[in-house]
């Protein structure tokens, strides 16, 4: 079952930059997918388009098999079922304090009051932060603020969870945690999960299947075994 797809996607930067050449991904259900490439590949630009962010300049993106619809309703309704981590958790946190940033999105969805706190609660278990919920987001670590901006995206219920580099500036053991919330939480919550990272080592730990690319285009594509073989 395909959840996400994107179909002879191209992009060019108004700078005329050709940023995706022709990227076809499938992106199945349920599954933990890896989308790898040096700086510059266009893991952020094909990251863009997941959530409309960015309209592409031709192809299309398909969400659950329908193409993205880019009215104001389509958009809403795309972003709470794509969830986006984004690798810099400070330009994600804007609350005064844990709790109330985790509900923001929650409240945003018009949620009666007894589910938004019955939403918050479960991502602040999840994530392992329910002890730091009164505190003020600044005065946080940088792994406990990649925390809340993950239990602040959980709290929408998405179907697929995409996050830019997930481990970086993490020591091991916080990257060894964070993966571990992650798998959980993408069993339990029927999760499909895409990331972009640099850290070859987590894929065939925590990765189904690998998309690379190089220079807009996906060069390579397969299971961790099929990918890592060839190299
Ligand atoms: P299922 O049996 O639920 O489809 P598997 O983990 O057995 O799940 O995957 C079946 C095959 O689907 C894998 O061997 C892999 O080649 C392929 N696959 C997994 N993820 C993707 C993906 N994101 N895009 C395309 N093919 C995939
Ligand atoms: P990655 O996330 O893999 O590092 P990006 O998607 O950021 O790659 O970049 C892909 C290409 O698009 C690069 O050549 C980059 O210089 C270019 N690019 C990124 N953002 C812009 C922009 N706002 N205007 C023009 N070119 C851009």
């Amino acid at each position: 079952d395909t959840i996400l797809e994107l179909r002879d996607l191209h992009y060019y930067y108004p700078d005329g930059t050709h940023a995706l050449k022709d990227v076809n991904i499938k992106i199945k259900k349920g599954h933990v997918t890896a989308l790898l490439g040096g700086n510059g590949a266009g893991k952020s630009t094909l990251f863009h388009h997941l959530n409309g962010i960015v309209k592409p300049s031709s192809g299309i993106v398909f969400f659950n098999n329908q193409p993205v619809n880019y009215s104001r309703k389509g958009l809403v309704d795309l972003r709470q079922s794509v969830g986006m981590v984004f690798q810099d958790p400070d330009n994600q946190l804007f609350s005064a304090s844990v709790y109330q940033d985790i509900s923001y999105g929650a409240l945003n969805l018009q949620l009666p009051e007894e589910e938004v706190r019955r939403r918050v609660e479960r991502a602040l278990v999840r994530t392992g932060i329910a002890h730091l919920r009164n505190k003020p987001t600044h005065a946080l670590s940088f792994g406990q603020k990649k925390r809340v901006a993950i239990a602040g995206v959980l709290v929408m219920e998405p179907r697929i969870l995409v996050l830019d580099e997930p481990t970086a500036g993490l020591d091991p053991k916080g990257i060894s945690e964070i993966l571990k919330l992650l798998k959980q939480t993408q069993q339990e919550m029927d999760l499909t999960i895409l990331i972009a990272t640099h850290d070859i080592d987590i894929v065939p730990l925590f990765c189904d299947y690998v998309f690379v690319m190089d220079e807009g285009k996906v060069c390579l594509e397969g299971t961790c075994g099929e990918v890592f073989a060839r190299k």
